[in-house]
């Protein structure tokens, strides 16, 4: 067995160095613990099987921001839209994944769709662009439009808790496509050591984390027994404790975020699942310190 400590980190600034196509790619890699595809091409192909499976939820993985103008926001509760600061004639700032793109609805003009279908062909179908449309400059972009992607390690607990908030586009390692037993991992299930476990055994003696240890090899064999009798990661993943290690990428408005990371009702208050306060309250100071321009002091979004 591995054991590993529980992190949620920020990771929007790395995946805005990727094309769309790939930045889709790394976060659908999470499913399978798979590394992500080598090149763009590589991540083209991967996004073609999305598109022809019909497997939709990773492109909610990218949000893009169009300046456009007031006749043509699409109609969808997952599209946001504001008038852009100092513009006169009903420009505005129009901000959703390609999936909220894909299934709005497009009661007055399509110049979006045609935009993104220019830009984005794969996924909306090749078609002449409307040069009216244009990706929004970041100084057009108010905060309250931005989304921030964050990975998490943490055991199926508390992932369960945070899939709960449903504004939220995620991808997690599923226990039906990986494999514990094989190359990937070492042939180890990995385990997350829960706080109340001190990490080391003092004088050589821990009698929690001995207990512990017990419990998660015992799971661990149990597992590995029914792989070897036959069955299949998703039948022998029943045996799996909640403190097994998952891995998330949950990506956010910054408001839902300021709302999740909340100290007085959600994941950083004192009601919370010690467990989730462990990831969460160093996840929110890392947000205060890169996105200081939303309201950290209500705890709340503005
Ligand atoms: C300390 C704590 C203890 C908890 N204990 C429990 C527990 O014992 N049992 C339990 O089941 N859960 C529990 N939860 C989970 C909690 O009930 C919520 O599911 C979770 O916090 C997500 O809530 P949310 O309002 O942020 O997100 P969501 O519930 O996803 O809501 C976000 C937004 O989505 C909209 N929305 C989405 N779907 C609908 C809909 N169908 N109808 C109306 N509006 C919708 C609303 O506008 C809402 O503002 C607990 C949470 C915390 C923080």
């Amino acid at each position: 067995m591995k054991i590993v400590e529980p992190y949620a980190k920020i990771i929007e600034s790395e995946l805005e160095q990727l094309s769309v196509y790939q930045r889709i790619d790394k976060c659908a890699s999470v499913c399978y613990q798979r590394p992500e595809k080598p090149n763009d091409e590589e991540a083209r192909v991967f996004c073609l099987g999305i598109v022809d499976r019909k497997h939709w939820m990773p492109l909610e993985m990218a949000v893009v921001h169009l300046a456009t103008t007031e006749l043509d926001v699409p109609k969808s509760k997952y599209i946001t839209s504001s008038r852009i600061t100092g513009e006169t004639r009903g420009k505005v700032v129009i901000s959703g994944s390609i999936r909220a793109f894909l299934e709005a609805e497009y009661p007055n003009t399509e110049q979006s769709l045609r935009f993104l279908a220019h830009e984005f062909p794969l996924f909306f179908g090749e078609d002449i662009r409307d040069t009216y449309v244009k990706f929004a400059r970041p100084d057009q972009i108010p905060w309250y439009h931005k989304h921030v992607a964050v990975r998490i390690v943490t055991n199926r607990a508390i992932s369960h808790q945070l899939v709960r908030h449903r504004p939220c586009a995620i991808l997690q390692e599923s226990q039906r496509f990986c494999r514990y037993d094989g190359e990937r991992f070492d042939g180890e299930v990995s385990f997350v050591r829960p706080g109340w476990v001190s990490p080391a055994f003092s004088r050589g003696y821990n009698p929690l984390l001995k207990l512990w240890r017990d419990d998660m090899m015992g799971a661990e064999r149990r597992y590995f027994n029914r792989l070897d009798k036959g069955l299949q990661p998703q039948q022998a993943r029943g045996v799996l404790p909640n403190e097994c290690k998952t891995e998330l990428i949950m990506y956010a408005s910054l408001p839902e975020w300021l709302h999740i990371l909340n100290t007085d009702t959600m994941r950083c208050s004192k009601h919370a699942d010690p467990e989730m306060r462990r990831i969460m309250i160093p996840l929110r100071e890392e947000f205060m310190a890169k996105y200081p321009e939303a309201d950290w002091s209500k705890g709340e979004g503005a």
